[in-house]
């Protein structure tokens, strides 16, 4: 799950930022409106949290023209206590949900799971594969109901194979759901990082539960 946060208080950005990360999400901050912008609008992401008070361009602006650019992402605005007009507009604009400053972590990850979940998954939060399971909200991965430790960067990539099951995912697309832009990754990085996970949830001896198409990507099969 990747996450644009577009926010100019910079200590403020910086502790979201580390605090997203710790759970497992990979993040891209905009310190200022026009960047934030070019960020929505050149990357793909899986939510852009979007302050409204910003320098060069405001939120409600970003959020008005990104709907505009036909990008569907959902959105989640923040917004400065008691500025109930600005909640309104935002939402007017196309925005999914807001949170009044100051606000704690835990209610922003509970907004953000409720934002990035799929229809088809909300009576079955935990994501499975055989007797492999993955939940989203504790961060367990069990195989077979023993707990398997994993990397962020390992969870990330399994919880996407799971939700994408059917699909071979390219290197391209599994680059920017599971890294942020900073990242230097390259294909074989990829490579590596598959080869760990398999190494941690198949069992010895049985056909992997990832799938290699040659040329093509990876995926996981129902
Ligand atoms: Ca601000």
């Amino acid at each position: 799950m990747r996450i644009l946060l577009v926010e100019d208080e910079i200590k403020l950005a910086h502790a979201i930022k580390r605090a997203l990360e710790l759970q497992k999400y990979a993040v891209d901050v905009a310190n200022n409106g026009k960047d934030g912008l070019d960020f929505a609008i050149g990357e793909e992401f899986n939510l852009i949290i979007l302050d409204i008070m910003l320098p060069e361009i405001d939120g409600i602006e970003i959020c008005k023209r990104i709907r505009e650019a036909g990008i569907h992402t959902p959105v989640m605005m923040l917004t400065a206590k008691g500025q109930i007009s600005d909640k309104v507009t935002g939402l007017d604009v196309g925005a999914d949900d807001y949170l009044v400053k100051p606000f704690s972590f835990e209610e922003l990850f509970a907004r953000i799971r409720a934002l990035v979940r799929r229809p088809a998954q909300t009576n079955d939060p935990v994501l499975s594969k055989g007797d492999l399971t993955l939940d989203p909200k504790t961060f367990a991965v069990k195989r077979g109901g023993k707990l398997i430790e994993l990397s962020a960067k390992e969870f990330s990539l399994l919880e996407y194979l799971l939700r994408n099951k059917n699909t071979v995912l390219n290197k391209d697309q599994i680059i920017s759901h599971v890294w942020n832009y900073d990242s230097d990754v390259l294909p074989s990085t990829i490579e590596v990082h598959v080869k760990h996970l398999r190494d941690k949830i198949d069992i010895k001896g049985e056909e992997s539960l990832i799938h290699t198409i040659r040329g093509r990507g990876y995926t996981i099969r129902e």
